[in-house]
């Protein structure tokens, strides 16, 4: 082992530690020493700190304690030209100085709380690039991906490289390969974070570009959530040190990549990740440590070049990821799920209420189709200007010798998380309120529609090998033919949510679960039960039933209802021990047939937002498709953006189309009859089984009863007109008891 970098090290082990008592004499010279510290809203106090040696810092008191013990591993300086013949001192000053650098960014947050922006992703326009160490919320939603597989691992990226472009290629590469980039440190005041912005990407935890912050000591919240990711999903007790080390060396892909010169403060943060088994590649001309060891493979390595620094720490960290590449022009894959194109990104788009964007996946004969061939009919990217929208249809053949029909809509609601997983590319809803927005970036790298069949194609095969043996796309992006498609499947979909009609929940003692959707929203977990279809109007009972089938432990798990807690309000003791487990202990419990106790969580993919109108004693309801006010002071859109994060807001709901007229629908607070506003073109959609559910009820006519923004789109407004109809709500119970 090189004996310079383990000076270096060392060196930077006293200097690090000196320098953060200097800063904690200070901070207790300026506070009382019972002053609150920590990282914001977490139960891992200093997650470092805590893991590993399971001392609980609450104060600035606290960090005494540690930093002393930070000093304690000090060791001795190096003398002479002895090689060491341990990398034991060198792993001990590197501890110290990750110690010293927990220690030094709380008491950075105790001086300035307001340095990181503590959320998932930055406010550029606001000037706050850096998000500081993650909080549990984000740590419960993406630590989860480091345990199951979705993300393998992740690159710590201190520095900045030469160049924007430069930054761009090494970091898309990461992206590409499903990783998290965590970034700190700057390179003589430049940041790969910088680097990225300036070349047009976006950046936070949903593309899993995440700007910690800008000095090295921020490459310890990297550290802490690896840490916490096991004590949390691991179970690795605080305090049982090996374990914790043991457990991330073995778990966590991750490695470091220094870009600039290596000083004596990265040196020691570079020796401290050698005891969680995550080696350096440095861009530069550093002393390597290549003996083994901790490490699977070298310790660090120096001189790598840019082109090939991301396939050189892969191997180096020993990590196997499986790439199967898509042949599209744009890169692939989850980080890019979670990215948005945002008005100025926006080259152009289909559906999203300006025009008809619809979604159908039939099953076909053998004979009938061939494999891989995606065909577009009408215009496609080349025929439009940027700001233009086209009508889209995306028409999905599949046969196979275990396909069902049954299994048609589990195939149609991948639509949606495939196309976002195309960088560049947006999708938004399912089914006939689909909305496809393209990036400019994606038109520069050469994006057409066809893609979107490539993408389908490849992955239809890919996850679902047991059931295809055949895929044929078809993109429509004439009006008449997606007019004729949207037809066509609007029938499809009500024979699908049709065939749970005659089905009631007191019928099965199975409800199942979805937890599609909780990569956006983490503590959501619908539960899908013959009378409450998915939120989302794309999944009922037996589309749930289904999927478990084809996947058995795939988001749709099989749930015995057991006891029935309350028959009213519709909740099940098998359901309340579900979902606690499913959301990660966030929710307790939820009701499934009330909106105003405990309603179940809401995702943003719902089709509509129930929200309950005290003044007018009942409720109304707003689908996605329609943009204007409500009685509820709210949009949907506002209304989805304050409900969609898998929250349970009582008062409010998300429920599917389809959902307003099954039999348990809010049946909690009084039921359909509640009902008193919904847009105009809901309430004709729904006209004949609205009509049809009220009339069961005991109200002819019910549909004519129910007020639409041609009445009204305040309480004030609707209240006369409900009174003069003689609305059935005027005269039942209050509503909030
Ligand atoms: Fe599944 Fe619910 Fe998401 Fe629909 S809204 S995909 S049912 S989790
Ligand atoms: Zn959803």
């Amino acid at each position: 082992m090189s004996r310079l970098v383990a000076f270096a090290a060392i060196q930077g082990g006293y200097k690090v530690v000196s320098q953060v008592e200097g800063e904690l004499e200070r901070a207790l010279q300026t506070y009382d020493a019972s002053t609150k510290v920590g990282f914001g809203n977490t139960a891992y106090y200093l997650p470092v700190i805590y893991s590993l040696t399971g001392m609980k810092v609450e104060t600035l008191e606290d960090l005494k304690k540690p930093l002393e013990f930070a000093r304690g591993l000090l060791p001795p300086h190096l003398k002479g030209a002895n090689h060491l013949p341990y990398l034991g001192p060198l792993l001990d000053a590197g501890m110290a100085g990750i110690f010293a650098y927990e220690i030094k960014e709380a008491i950075r947050m105790l001086n300035d709380p307001d340095f990181y922006i503590l959320q998932e992703d930055p406010d550029i326009d606001a000037g706050k690039i850096w998000v500081g160490p993650a909080d549990d919320t984000i740590l419960r939603k993406r630590g989860v991906e480091f345990v199951d597989g979705s993300a393998p691992g992740f690159a710590a990226i201190v520095g900045a490289a030469p160049d924007a472009e430069t930054a761009k290629m090494i970091i898309e590469d990461y992206q590409k390969k499903s990783l998290y980039i965590f970034c700190a440190a700057n390179h003589n005041g430049k940041t790969a974070i910088q680097q990225c912005l300036d070349a047009g990407m976006q950046v936070g935890w949903n593309t899993r570009i995440v700007p910690f912050g800008p000095d090295i000591s921020s490459a310890v919240f990297a550290l802490g959530f690896a840490n916490r990711a096991a004590m949390a999903f691991g179970g690795v007790q605080p305090g049982d040190y090996r374990k914790m080390l043991m457990y991330n060396k073995n778990r966590i892909f991750a490695f470091v990549n220094a870009l600039g010169d290596v000083g004596t403060e990265w040196a020691v943060a570079a020796a401290g990740c050698v005891n969680w088994g995550f080696p350096t590649l440095a861009d530069t001309d550093i002393p390597e440590i290549l003996p083994t060891g901790i490490c699977t493979y070298e310790h660090v390595v120096a001189n790598v070049s840019h082109d090939e620094i991301c396939q050189k720490s892969v191997e180096v960290r020993g990590l196997k990821i499986n790439v199967t590449e898509i042949d599209i022009p744009c890169a692939f894959g989850p980080a890019f799920e979670g990215e948005r194109v945002r008005g100025g990104d926006l080259f152009g788009q289909m559906g999203g209420g300006k025009t008809q964007c619809t979604e159908l996946v039939k099953m076909a004969e053998m004979n009938d189709i061939e494999d891989a061939k995606v065909e577009v009919i009408g215009p496609d990217i080349g025929d439009m200007k940027e700001g233009d929208t086209l009508p889209l249809g995306i028409y999905v053949q599949i046969a196979g010798r275990e396909f069902q029909p049954d299994f048609e809509p589990i195939m149609e609601r991948q639509i949606h998380h495939l196309i976002n997983y195309i960088q560049g590319i947006m999708h938004i809803g399912q089914r006939d309120i689909s909305w496809v927005r393209i990036s400019k970036a994606a038109i520069e790298k050469g994006f057409t529609l066809k893609d979107i069949g490539v993408v389908l194609h490849a992955k239809f095969h890919q996850d679902f090998q047991k059931i295809v043996d055949k895929v044929q796309i078809t993109l429509f992006t004439n009006k008449d033919d997606v007019d004729k498609l949207t037809e066509r499947a609007r029938a499809e979909y009500k024979t699908r949510d049709e065939r749970v009609d005659t089905m009631t929940d007191e019928d099965v003692e199975t409800f199942y679960s979805c937890s599609l959707c909780q990569s956006f929203a983490p503590s959501h977990v619908c539960t899908v039960s013959p009378e409450r279809t998915g939120l989302c109007g794309a999944y009922n009972w037996m589309d749930c039933k289904a999927s478990f089938e084809i996947n058995p432990t795939g988001p749709n798990q099989p749930i015995q209802k057991g006891k029935v807690l309350d028959p009213v309000l519709g909740r099940f003791e098998g359901v309340d021990e579900f979902i606690k487990g499913a959301s990660k202990g966030a929710i307790d419990t939820y009701n499934f047939y009330s909106m105003v106790q405990a309603p179940m969580t809401t995702c943003g993919c719902c089709e509509c937002i129930a929200a309950m109108l005290p003044s007018c004693n009942g409720i109304m309801t707003v689908g996605r498709d329609y943009a204007g006010e409500t009685p509820s002071g709210m949009k949907f859109t506002t209304l989805a953006g304050v409900m969609g994060g898998g929250a349970s807001s009582p008062g409010f709901v998300g429920h599917s189309k389809f959902n307003i007229t099954q039999k348990k629908f809010i049946l909690g607070d009084g039921g359909l009859l509640r009902m008193v506003w919904m847009p105009k073109a809901l309430k004709e959609e729904l006209y004949d089984r609205l009509n049809k559910r009220g009339a069961e009820m005991g109200v002819e006519n019910f549909a004519d009863l129910i007020a639409d923004e041609t009445v009204g789109i305040t309480e004030e407004e609707i209240m006369p007109w409900l009174q003069e109809k003689g609305h059935p709500a005027m005269n039942m119970d209050p509503l909030i008891g």
